[in-house]
């Protein structure tokens, strides 16, 4: 039986964290420092609507860490974001960071409010008087926003002008994710799914599986699965099932991704694609393959699922797809779990990017944002695997120990002002 309990983010985001402090015999006050938010902020966004109401939405903007750097992470729009949402994320961001090593500390932000039943004006209205009410936090070296959960660059351009026009000069610095005509990064839009490719690759060598033969079932097909999915397919990775939230579509010699691309934006939907049958979600989860690559939403792999998925390696596209409860079914399992605090920190890194490029406005080719990307993640992925050989514990926590480390290391240097 799934409690609330079980689903909540950031009591989630608490297991794994005291568990590793656990392991690195963190004392006391290191851990309150380290797992107590360094700025919260709820604002009040009001917004005239379309039609002629006036609506006030209420929006988050969390910094977890600025330990190592400015904060850093995404803004979502969903009906059902919470502050304790935007907190686990937040953290998730500040360890995503420091496992692949970039100068930045970790935050997020959040509005609540549905997008689908929204006006592009009016997500315009609101993304502006958003940012208006977190500009006090936000710059190039406080906290950087960038893309989550619907959002996407024309979110992220309207931020950098409202930010900008406040202050009056062209800030493009504030946010990643931008269109690439705005201080943008060649890579941006690929480098979540990429990053998955990198790793998924590095563990399905300790399979001794070969990409041509490897069979990997995607949950999600937006910007993180749908790109995973097209550069997987690319290097002759069979992707044999996608799974959405209308369905599934199954192929056991593997689906044609551009083609299944094609069909979704014509359809709305990867169902009834020709070249494939479509099957129920949960029986798509269960397929037997040798990577299970969940890239849409939390709490996917609970307690009730992770004795029913039948894959080598998860490979964890979206931010917390496994609950804590689930991850010791998984350990049990053998399961060889790439955490999402390494697998999805493709984005993170390109974002970096493209902070860095804004700064000196010089701007890269796509090639070198990918060979600098494959870098990163190689090297992160075999710190982790590193940590996890040393301590004689599993991925997740090996990844926990490593950024925790380096966090701690960073505020024992900087020492506590007073
Ligand atoms: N929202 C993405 C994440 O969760 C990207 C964050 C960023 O680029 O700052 O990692």
């Amino acid at each position: 039986m799934v409690t609330a309990e079980e689903l909540n983010p950031w009591l989630n985001a608490a297991k794994r964290f005291e568990n590793a402090a656990d392991r690195l015999d963190l004392d006391d006050g290191m851990r309150k420092v380290l797992k107590t938010p360094a700025k919260e902020l709820t604002v009040a966004i009001p917004v005239m609507l379309d039609d002629g109401r006036l609506e006030v939405f209420t929006g988050y903007r969390v910094q977890h860490s600025i330990a190592r750097g400015p904060a850093k992470g995404g803004i979502r729009y969903a009906p059902d974001v919470t502050l304790d949402e935007v907190r686990a994320l937040a953290s998730w961001m500040s360890w995503k960071c420091a496992v692949v090593n970039l100068p930045y500390g970790g935050g997020k932000g959040g509005v609540i409010c549905d997008p689908s039943i929204l006006s592009d004006i009016e997500l315009e209205r609101i993304t502006r008087r958003y940012t208006a009410e977190i500009i006090d936090i936000i710059g190039p070296e406080k906290d950087i926003p960038a893309p989550d959960m619907n959002t996407n660059e024309r979110t992220m351009a309207w931020i950098m002008d409202t930010y900008s026009m406040h202050k009056r000069e062209t800030t493009t610095g504030v946010v990643t994710g931008k269109p690439l005509n705005l201080g943008g990064s060649r890579g941006r839009p690929e480098a979540t799914g990429r990053g998955c490719l990198f790793v998924s690759k590095e563990a399905l060598k300790q399979f001794h599986i070969p990409p041509t033969k490897a069979r990997v079932v995607i949950q999600g097909f937006g910007n993180v699965g749908g790109m995973a999915a097209r550069l997987m397919a690319k290097e002759g990775i069979h992707i044999i099932a996608v799974i959405e939230h209308d369905g599934a579509v199954h192929n056991p010699a593997g689906l044609d991704i551009e083609a299944l691309m094609v069909h979704k934006k014509a359809t709305g939907s990867v169902l009834d694609f020709e070249g494939a049958t479509n099957i129920d979600r949960d029986e798509a989860l269960f397929l037997e393959c040798d990577v299970l690559l969940p890239a849409a939403k939390e709490n996917v792999i609970t307690s009730d699922t992770a004795p029913k998925v039948n894959c080598k390696i998860v490979c964890e596209g979206a931010n917390g797809p496994t609950t804590a409860s689930a991850d010791k079914i998984l350990e049990e399992r053998g399961i060889f779990v790439i955490p999402d605090i390494l697998a999805n920190a493709g984005g993170v890194t390109v974002s970096y990017f493209e902070w860095v490029q804004d700064r000196q406005a010089y701007f890269w080719n796509e090639n070198l944002v990918n060979t600098r990307l494959e870098e990163i993640m190689v090297e992160s992925f075999y710190d982790v695997a590193r940590y996890s050989k040393q301590h004689g514990v599993e991925n997740r926590t090996a990844a926990y120990m490593l950024a925790l480390d380096r966090v701690a290391f960073a505020i024992k240097l900087r020492g506590i002002y007073a």
